[in-house]
């Protein structure tokens, strides 16, 4: 089926920012502390850096804690950064004014574990997507039925299931109508935080099956987070290994998970099933 509403060619004035060596996503020496339970000052992030480029798929693997979910509040300003900057395609976004933070904001959508925390138990499928495709619309104009079904059917659900609530949906259907929500604003990049963790391995593995479909079918750039390894290293092209807030390890997926440098990585790798 042809990319038809989703994805669909960029506006005037955002050609300039098409440059394919300037990464779509990039984060310069970022750092953000908290205070811990003893009010001191701990880093959750520290002096991370790295590059999401068009089209790939970037995994972040760690330990729980290890800052990952913070990092990604940081690229998406939902936390404001100590140090360091978020670019989106070169531009200091998190900084910018108010309406470049609006747009820039559509460009990156973020899917998380539990997607039922983040829907109103009153919705039905239809309008928890029909709210979505709303936000898109910059002139206001109700959502065509036509793009609500291109969403369902490109996330594999179908009009069947647009009166249904998300707690009457399966885990794998509910997270498919996060990612279908999350595609309704035509974002660039689509950031999943442990997106299929609380799965079982086999819901797990059509989602990642999903997940390759969408970022071909719209060429999406993806940051693919998660403490589990095995997930990771079947669906990332590129691979970080955080431990305490920093990265220790950087590489092609294969190699990180094959041949890991790092003392810390080979541990997690020792530790897969
Ligand atoms: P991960 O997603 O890898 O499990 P997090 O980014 O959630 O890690 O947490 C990293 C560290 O930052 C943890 O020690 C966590 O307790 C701390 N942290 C995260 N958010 C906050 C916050 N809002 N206030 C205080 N501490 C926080
Ligand atoms: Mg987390």
């Amino acid at each position: 089926a042809a990319p038809a509403r989703i994805g669909r060619p960029r506006r005037h004035g955002e050609a300039a920012e098409n440059d394919s060596a300037t990464p779509i996503l990039e984060a310069k020496h970022l750092s953000k502390s908290f205070h811990g339970p003893d009010g001191r000052l701990r880093e959750a992030v520290a002096d991370v850096s790295f590059e999401l480029f068009k089209g790939e798929v970037l995994g972040i693997v760690g330990a729980s804690g290890s800052g990952k979910s913070t990092l990604a509040r940081l690229l998406l300003a939902l936390t404001d950064y100590d140090a360091g900057a978020v670019l989106y395609r070169g531009l200091e976004w998190p900084r910018a004014d108010d309406r470049t933070k609006r747009r820039v904001r559509g460009k990156i959508s973020v899917v998380y574990q539990d997607p039922y925390s983040s829907f109103d138990p009153r919705w039905n499928v239809g309008r928890i997507l029909e709210d979505a495709l709303r936000l898109h619309a910059e002139d206001g104009h109700a959502p065509q039925r036509a793009d609500l079904l291109e969403l369902l059917e490109a996330v594999g659900l179908n009009e069947s299931h647009l009166r249904a609530r998300p707690r009457h949906l399966s885990g794998g259907q509910r997270q498919r109508v996060a990612i279908a929500r999350a595609l309704a604003v035509h974002p660039e990049i689509l950031i999943l935080d442990e997106a299929v963790s609380a799965l079982d391995v086999s819901i797990q593995a059509q989602i990642l099956d999903l997940l390759e479909d969408l970022k071909a079918r719209y060429s999406l750039s993806i940051l693919f987070i998660s403490h589990d390894l095995g997930v990771i290293h079947h669906i990332a092209d590129r691979v970080l290994v955080m431990k305490d807030g920093a990265v220790v390890e950087e590489g092609d997926a294969d190699a990180v998970f094959h041949a890991p440098r790092h003392r810390y990585t080979q541990e997690l790798v020792a530790a897969l099933p």
